[in-house]
């Protein structure tokens, strides 16, 4: 891992689970699923924030959500407010991720907004960049990420931040990037967000399971996976978790 900051194992369990299901998840988690110098966090669907938010503290595992909306409150039906979030116990909120973008058309002007919102309101984003399979087969790889960090232009620097890069074409695909793919494109976003002014974790995310998260956490500037089909099992997250443990 490329610095001593906490390595961090997000999952993210998109628009999967019910009550009962995300109870018995818990309890299948154990008492101490987080080792000393690993971070876990997860992010469930909105409706179970709240339920979760003690029985996720209790066992030191953060909460975050999976997106939200630019405003705080008003008429903006089926949204999800950034002071919403915050009362239900968040920590996280992932912004940016390309399923956001690409099925909800989200834009980087309005992923720049809402990270503006997220700060003011107390909310570390996990902010999500990553090429297209024909961006990357083109050569444009670098030039995508750029595009996509420059919404952290003029951002002051040490605001809470996390990023996680995600080629797209690694998530839920079962295919990842190579070794060397993620060490030089994780090499290329922290030298981007240096130039930025930001020093931020990079989690790796696309595919992350039990038989291949050893490997790519220990690339070089890998500090943490987000995660999302095998973060849904309690069984397949620990692992997960036991993997970077043994990394740390
Ligand atoms: C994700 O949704 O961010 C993700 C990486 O999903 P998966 O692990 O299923 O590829």
């Amino acid at each position: 891992m490329a610095n001593a900051t906490r390595c961090l194992i997000a999952g993210n369990w998109k628009m999967n689970g019910t009550l009962q299901e995300s109870l018995d998840f818990v309890d299948d988690l154990g008492a101490n699923p987080a080792p000393e110098h690993v971070e876990v966090a997860l992010m469930p669907p909105f409706t179970l924030l709240h339920p979760l938010a003690f029985p996720f503290s209790e066992k030191d595992v953060r909460l975050g959500a999976q997106s939200m909306y630019c405003e705080v409150s008003g008429a903006f039906t089926g949204s999800i407010s950034p002071l919403m979030l915050r009362d239900a116990g968040c920590h996280y909120v992932i912004l940016g991720h390309s399923e956001r973008r690409d099925i909800q058309h989200e834009s980087n002007a309005l992923i720049r907004k809402k990270l503006g919102m997220a700060w003011e309101h107390g909310l570390e984003p996990i902010l999500c960049i990553g090429e297209h399979l024909e961006e990357r087969e083109s050569g444009k790889t670098n030039e995508v990420l750029k595009e996509q960090l420059s919404v952290l232009e003029g951002v002051e620097a040490g605001v809470p931040l996390t990023v996680a890069y995600e080629p797209v074409w690694a998530i839920g695909t079962g295919k990842t990037a190579s070794p060397e793919q993620v060490k030089e494109t994780h090499a290329f976003v922290h030298e981007e967000l240096s130039r930025l002014g930001h020093d931020c974790r990079v989690l790796y995310g696309g595919s992350v399971n039990p038989g291949n998260a050893a490997e790519l956490l220990a690339c070089d500037g890998v500090e943490g996976a987000l995660v999302g089909g095998a973060s849904l099992k309690a069984d397949s997250f620990m692992e997960l978790i036991e993997a970077a443990a043994k990394l740390a």
